[in-house]
């Protein structure tokens, strides 16, 4: 039986960090095994904003496509390609444009948040949600792994997929959204983990640096010291716990009942940290002086992601009766 399909997509902003990890590569990693998978490197999409910042972008591609493969992604399992480098993403984009009436767009609300937070009004950001759908559906992807806060724009690919089907015939199917467990990884100041925010804790910084950040992280601002009852399940400390220490159960229990001080109980979870991500820490570091192999890897993955957007491309051009 032919595998279901999964496209899923990063920009290209640079070294990933737990965030990312856990909030998405690690469930990719384990989806690679039962899925025909397309892992892209948005690089288009990191245009819609920083159009102006393009002299390190392919640094920053080389850089992701290092983390997918530290992470665990297999190029044998699933296709590891760059955006640009296949493209029927920009052909099936315009054909959508001609179909998709622009308050659609309009009401996504990351455009009405982004546009006046980082003052963009380009035609490229108010139709990026559309580009979105093309890199989806010129997969025939039936899921999307995404967050909480992407699954507007999964519902415009629906849309976008539906008015195409009405118009012209069943080409595609209408995918949906796969929320991954960890998809709230809060940074060092509490708000969601973000290099805009510079609250990280990169997948491959060394384990000093991981343990100071960790060192000073929010915490629950009722316990002042040891002896206070704490409230781990507020705590982001207590969720790095829960994802890399197996024993985080006792932790809870000590926080709770004031047995635990948060000096000691970052310390641990400093710990735990570094030895689960040391095995990605050293592949990265292997990968790094290897940059052939991670481009052919792209390369290989560019090939098989094109055989199959072509074959899309003709049903598409077949069913509008194009040339
Ligand atoms: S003891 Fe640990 S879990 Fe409890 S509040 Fe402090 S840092 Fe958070």
């Amino acid at each position: 039986m032919a595998k279901e399909v999964i496209l899923s997509g990063m920009q290209p902003t640079g070294k990933l960090h737990l965030g990312n990890l856990e909030g998405a590569l690690r469930y990719w990693v384990q989806l690679q095994n039962d899925y025909e998978m397309y892992c892209c490197i948005v690089d288009w999409h990191a245009l819609t904003s920083d159009y102006d910042q393009t002299s390190d972008l392919v640094d920053r591609i080389i850089d992701i496509a290092i983390d997918y493969l530290s992470a665990g992604l297999d190029p044998e399992r699933c296709a590891i390609f760059v955006q640009s480098q296949v493209k029927e993403h920009a052909e099936l984009h315009l054909l959508f444009s001609m179909i998709t009436p622009i308050p659609w767009l309009e009401r996504v609300p990351s455009y009405k948040e982004k546009s006046v937070e980082l003052k963009l009004d380009s035609y490229g950001f108010l139709g990026y949600p559309l580009l979105q759908a093309a890199d989806i559906l010129i997969y025939k992807a039936n899921w999307v792994p995404v967050g909480k806060d992407q699954l507007p724009h999964i519902e415009l690919t629906r849309e976008v997929a539906r008015r195409f089907n009405t118009l012209y015939g069943d080409v595609f199917p209408e995918p949906q959204g796969k929320l991954s467990q960890f998809s709230g990884i809060l940074g060092t100041d509490n708000r969601k983990m973000s290099k805009s925010y510079n609250n990280e804790i990169g997948m491959g910084e060394s384990d000093e640096s991981t343990a100071k950040k960790i060192s000073s992280m929010y915490t629950d601002p009722t316990k002042l010291r040891l002896g206070d009852p704490g409230h781990p399940d507020e705590c982001p400390v207590y969720l790095l716990h829960i994802i890399y220490n197996p024993d985080h159960i006792t932790i809870n229990q000590r926080c709770c009942t004031g047995k635990l001080g948060c000096v000691e109980c970052k310390r641990i979870c400093a710990e735990y940290t570094n030895r689960a991500l040391s095995p990605i820490r050293q592949k990265r570091a292997e990968l790094e002086k290897d940059l052939p192999y991670v481009k052919k890897v792209l390369s290989s993955g560019a090939d098989k992601a094109r055989a199959k957007a072509q074959k899309t491309m003709e049903d598409v051009r077949r069913a509008m009766k194009l040339w």
